[in-house]
């Protein structure tokens, strides 16, 4: 004998997942719970993977099947295969996680050329009882006997017979076919299966059965379900669990029907059931799309007792599961059954209305509420959104043209510029122009043509190029390397390749991106900006007249009671700094001051520091930055108030700050003195074979540590100046690129001797910090060492993913595409942290850094410091901090708190 393989649903709950499937536990549970279940019994997940492995059933199983139907055979009072009164049963599938439409189902079965017979004598309906056994024949010869279309093109071959039956009779809908045009059906649907497959419609109704659970468990290994279970992360070994499950008929005439529905809006969240229902018609119709279906609210018209209970169990489920659920029901001659619950999905915005909805009806406590929303589902609270009506227009118009990586959320729509600097300019003569940046990729000279724009389409580039990040920190729409896109400068004109068609989209034209969903389509689409921003920035919205934003709020503050991580965000601006602190931060993570060197004129000043021969000539060209720096920090640390702020020194190489055009170094050589063909050579003796691992981070401040000492003075000065106002600032100035124990003695030196004497010339007292970016492998290796001279690490994961893998993060769309569709990497490292290799390097420098300083204060300032799954190993590896742009600070925040609930 075996093990048991086979359950009654009275025997089974919803706790019982893994070896019922979802489907079958539920089942079992609203058994359990006395709502109307057609009855039947569960074959467990163990007799598939029994099966999988062997090819046969487990020893028993066929015994104990027979035990169990013959249990439902009694219960029913009728037995599968009775000439005179046929039991007939559905055999579906129900793996442990859903996995909607992959697995196969089998409705009706039992039926044969004589039960049918009877059926329609006992029923008094022939057309009911044929139109059942075309049903099951079709069924059955697709999914058991594989009759199903071979090619692409080629249509499904009963569908085809049925098309052709319904315009012999001449009727538009399959349910104006009478009795004999669906008895006509079934002898062809059966001659069909005959000369395809050359064998006959099994008439045995156990050799049906048999037939019908082999097909289901053959198709957890289906390549959909396959493909499936790959993009969802379902491990192949959990199996598929079979349900056979008595009849009821939705078919049988105008008092019956069948439907889907939700116990609560799973778009808006709103307490109000939602769902669609076909009267006369079977399971599969309504969502076949052969029929249109009705939404559920005229089920009151047409049935309205069967409504009534189907509100009342509506709620039942609600309130029992304490979560929205996901049902299907058929209505047999006005008596409702219940045939599937589970929790349903929703956006963003149901999510979280649903969860401060059930908080506040007693349902569930607010960590629960923290618990089971998606952190990424925060994005639909806070991004403008395409108004979805104009959106499915243009679907339905072809206008979606192309797709990319998605890399900054929401909706953009514009008009197309090619140049950042034709954007800033557009944008300075019409302050409301709606622009689109469309380029190869982007570099931080673009940075104030970027903050023109409403969004960025390039090229090139994954997911932590820079036009990546900076959308993220600005909180603009982005699609990075969108292959289909030929950008031609020179004529102003992208060309976009879709299928065989070839789009041109001129420069001014317009051209809206989904940076959510990845989509580019051609021309304008509108857009609603959220009312949490609404509220927050634009102060266009009150509070109490957004609803929604006071579900965010109360939410996130639950999140923030749980949550042991503080929050720190990416920004360079006062006007970041304010959004972010409106989102939550409790800090800046990470100021990148090279950002600062593009605004206004300080290029120039900038520039010619490069430019000079001399540590004298670069000094003078220092002083004239120094002043707007200064002011650039008194204006964050205002914003900032008491909160700390880390401000990287310079990290970038120089050469991405000198003019590179022809009509760029004219224009610096009028300014500075300077003849072109010197400005030339000088841009020629800085180029760099990998800039990126070249002449950067500390090591420029240690070959000009003027540079540094100005940044230190303007940070200090700044910082004091803010103190003597009588706030407490904290300064944090922070290393770039430290890969030795050397390197950071030197450069703390250096700023700890300039911050000293600054705050001794402004004669106020101040406490500043002064720590390192680890992001080379190294670093955490001699961590202990680096620890010596720094009060706090913070992980510069774009880094240190680069140089752990050794992939340039600026050249990765030659291949990543390929790795992830090959599953070489199961996702892009850049986006989510590689654990078990940089996470580990992350761990070492963690262990190290605090054997040195135990109070070392330790961060992630790298993109990963606002994906959820990495913040939660962040705080598993004992971070003190995340840092990510202003948009991702509340999906952070809830990471984090759900990272301490998973503990
Ligand atoms: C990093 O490397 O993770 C980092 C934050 O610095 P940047 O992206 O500016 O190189
Ligand atoms: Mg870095």
């Amino acid at each position: 004998m075996g093990g048991k393989y086979v359950y009654d649903f009275e025997e089974g709950n919803k706790e019982m997942k893994n070896l019922l499937g979802g489907k079958g536990a539920n089942l079992a549970e609203m058994t359990g719970m006395g709502i109307p279940v057609p009855p039947g019994f569960t074959i467990s997940t163990e007799a598939c993977i029994y099966y999988s492995a062997n090819g046969d059933y487990p020893p028993g199983l066929a015994d104990e099947i027979d035990e169990h139907l013959e249990g439902l055979e009694k219960n029913m009072g009728k037995k599968l295969g009775d000439p005179d009164d046929p039991l007939l049963v559905s055999v579906r599938s129900g793996a442990r996680a859903s996995m909607p439409g992959m697995m196969d189902t089998v409705l009706n079965l039992g039926l044969n050329d004589k039960s049918v017979e009877s059926l329609a004598a006992k029923t008094d309906n022939p057309r009911f009882a044929y139109d059942s056994y075309r049903r099951f024949v079709a069924m059955y010869g697709d999914v058991v006997l594989g009759l199903k279309p071979e090619t692409k093109e080629e249509r499904d071959p009963f569908d085809e017979l049925l098309e052709g039956k319904k315009d012999e009779a001449g009727v538009s809908q399959d349910n104006e076919l009478s009795a004999e045009d669906l008895e006509n059906l079934v002898g062809r649907f059966k001659d069909e299966i005959n000369k395809r497959k050359g064998i006959d419609f099994p008439q045995d109704p156990a050799e049906q059965l048999k037939g019908a659970i082999v097909a289901v468990f053959n198709s957890w290994d289906n390549e959909r379900a396959v493909t499936y279970r790959k993009m969802n992360n379902i491990p192949s070994d959990w199996g598929t669990a079979v349900n056979v499950q008595a009849m009821v008929f939705g078919n049988t005439g105008e008092t019956s029907g069948t439907g889907v529905g939700f116990t609560r809006n799973p778009a808006t969240g709103e307490n109000q059931v939602f769902g669609e229902f076909l009267m006369n018609a079977q399971g599969e119709d309504v969502v076949a799309g052969i029929r249109t279906p009705l939404p559920l609210d005229k089920l009151r018209d047409e049935l309205p007792e069967s409504y009534d209970e189907l509100m009342r169990i509506r709620k039942v489920l609600d309130e029992h599961y304490r979560d929205m659920q996901d049902f299907e029901f058929t209505i047999q001659e006005k008596k409702l059954w219940m045939l599937q619950t589970r929790n349903g999905k929703r956006t963003g915005f149901a999510a979280v209305k649903i969860a401060v909805d059930m908080v506040d009806e007693g349902l569930i406590t607010p960590e629960d509420a923290v618990a089971r929303v998606e952190p990424e589902g925060l994005n639909d609270l806070l991004r403008p959104v395409f108004d979805p009506v104009e959106k499915m227009d243009a679907q339905k118009q072809g206008r979606m043209v192309a797709t990319g990586t998605k890399a900054g959320p929401g909706a953009a729509t514009g008009k197309v510029v090619l140049f950042a600097s034709d954007a800033h300019k557009l944008k300075a003569q019409d302050p409301d122009a709606q622009l689109l940046l469309v380029r190869h990729e982007t570099s931080p000279e673009d940075i104030k043509g970027m903050a023109a724009a409403e969004g960025f389409l390039t090229q090139f580039g994954g997911a932590t190029s820079h036009a990546a990040l900076v959308a993220r920190q600005m909180g603009k729409v982005c699609i990075v390397g969108c292959a289909a896109l030929d950008i031609d400068y020179e004529n102003r004109v992208v060309r976009i390749r879709s299928g065989d068609k070839v789009h041109e989209v001129k420069e001014g034209d317009w051209l809206s991106i989904d940076g959510t969903a990845g989509e580019v389509y051609l021309g304008q689409i509108k857009t609603l900006p959220s009312e949490v921003e609404q509220v927050l920035f634009q102060k266009t919205l009150k509070p109490e007249e957004s609803e929604v934003y006071q579900e965010f709020e109360r939410f996130l503050g639950w999140a923030d009671n749980v949550r042991k991580l503080n929050i720190r965000t990416n920004a360079d601006t006062p006007g970041q700094s304010e959004q972010a602190i409106a989102f939550g931060a409790e800090g800046i993570g990470l100021c990148r001051t090279e950002h600062m060197f593009f605004g206004g004129d300080r290029i120039l000043a900038v520039r010619e520091m490069i430019l000079a021969d001399d540590e004298a000539g670069r000094r003078a060209a220092l002083d004239k930055l120094f002043p707007m720096q200064k002011e650039d920090f008194v204006g964050i640390f205002r914003v900032m108030g008491e909160r700390p702020v880390t401000i990287r020194l310079l990290d970038p190489p120089l050469h991405e700050f000198l003019p590179h055009t022809e009509q760029e170094i004219l224009s610096v050589s009028n300014e500075g003195g300077m003849s072109v063909g010197e400005i030339e050579e000088r841009n020629r003796s800085l180029v760099e074979a990998n800039p990126m691992l070249g002449h950067r981070g500390c090591r420029l401040g240690i070959t000009y540590p003027e540079i540094y000492e100005m940044q230190v003075h303007a940070i200090i000065e700044a910082a004091c100046e803010v103190k003597k106002e009588g706030v407490d600032v904290k300064p944090e100035m922070m290393i770039p690129l430290v890969g030795s124990a050397r390197e950071m003695q030197v450069t703390r030196e250096m700023s700890v001797r300039v911050a000293d004497e600054v705050i001794a010339a402004q004669g106020v007292e101040l406490d500043y910090m002064v720590g390192t970016m680890i992001e080379l492998p190294r670093a955490c290796v001699v961590a202990d060492r680096i620890a010596e001279n720094a009060e706090f690490f913070s992980f510069g994961t774009n880094d240190l993913t680069q140089t752990t893998f050794g992939i340039s993060r600026d050249d990765v769309k030659g291949f990543m595409p390929e790795y992830l569709e090959k599953d070489i990497y199961e996702v892009d490292p850049f986006q989510r942290l590689d654990q078990e290799g940089v996470g580990d390097l992350m761990r070492m420098g963690v262990e190290r850094g605090r054997k040195t300083r135990p109070d070392i204060k330790l961060g992630i300032c790298g993109e990963h410091g606002g994906e959820p799954i990495s913040v939660k190993f962040c705080h598993r590896i004992g971070l003190n901090y995340v840092s990510c742009s202003p948009f991702r600070v509340p999906i952070a925040r809830l990471a984090a708190a759900q990272a301490v609930l998973e503990e």
